[in-house]
């Protein structure tokens, strides 16, 4: 809870986002002015010429990454929330991600179905889970397993993210990675906040899953430490037989709509 307060804060503070912003692409101009400049003055050596236009290339590269993750970051207003069959989704993504993660990787699923569906935006939320998967994949450099589960769950009382009581199902994605430390978790959902190199990453996954989750009525937690991996759970409420009825044109088939 504390650590949600202190989040809630710092997405609130809109004016933050608009700094860390303001500052990424001011990194980003500072970058291309001080490579053109340099070219100017090395004109005559084309090894300095060409080394300097990579960081140029370099620089767009990373401006392009992050205003592709801002429009993403926009669009969470219009979030279209609609039920959702997660082993079904979980199950989609495990082919998905099996041919584009690239990298010698086990990935399972443990989804004990039949599970009610959940309710939420269906595209942003596959959206989430790739950059998740995306995040565990770049913690086991050295391969290790991807496991992908979804369990119902009841919140009758105090719970570690604080939710509603009510009825949620709960996603988590864990990895046998690298873990974390607790300076560099106790940042991660801060806009912008990364540990990757120039290029590699902007900073945005888990503000925008953590953003996501709350604006979808759930919320998330992530687990993780040094040599132990790290386990992200998003709960997402459950889609009501009203929220089935309102589906359209029909909800999904074999949904458990109550
Ligand atoms: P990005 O991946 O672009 O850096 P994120 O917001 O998704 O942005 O993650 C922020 C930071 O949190 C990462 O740079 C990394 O240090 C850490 N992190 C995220 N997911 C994991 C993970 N599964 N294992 C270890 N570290 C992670």
């Amino acid at each position: 809870a504390q650590i949600r307060a202190a989040h809630a804060e710092r997405l609130q503070a809109l004016g933050q986002l608009a700094g860390g912003i303001a500052h990424d692409f001011n990194n980003v101009l500072q970058a291309v002015g001080a490579a053109t400049g340099l070219m100017q003055r090395r004109a005559e050596d084309p090894e300095a010429i060409r080394r300097l236009s990579r960081l140029v290339t370099e620089a767009t590269a990373r401006g392009a990454a992050v205003t592709n993750r801002l429009l993403a970051f926009a669009r969470r207003g219009a979030l279209q929330a609609e039920p959702v069959d997660a082993p079904a989704l979980l199950e989609g993504l495990h082919d998905m991600l099996a041919h584009t993660l690239g990298r010698p990787l086990t990935i399972r699923i443990e989804a004990t179905a039949p599970l009610p569906p959940l309710l939420a935006d269906k595209a942003q939320l596959e959206t989430v889970l790739v950059n998740l998967a995306t995040n565990a994949r770049d913690a086991m450099p050295e391969g290790g397993t991807l496991t992908l589960s979804a369990t119902a769950e009841q919140v009758t009382g105090p719970h570690p993210v604080a939710l509603a009581p009510g009825a949620y199902l709960r996603l988590a994605v864990r990895d046998t990675g690298m873990g974390m430390t607790p300076e560099v978790l106790s940042r991660i959902a801060e806009p912008f906040f990364t540990t990757k190199e120039v290029g590699q990453g902007t900073g945005l996954g888990l503000a925008m899953a953590r953003g996501f989750a709350e604006q979808s009525g759930g919320g998330m937690l992530v687990e993780s430490a040094p040599g132990r991996g790290t386990t992200v759970t998003l709960w997402l409420p459950q889609a009501g037989p009203e929220d089935c009825a309102a589906a359209a044109p029909a909800p999904p088939p074999g949904l458990l709509c109550g």
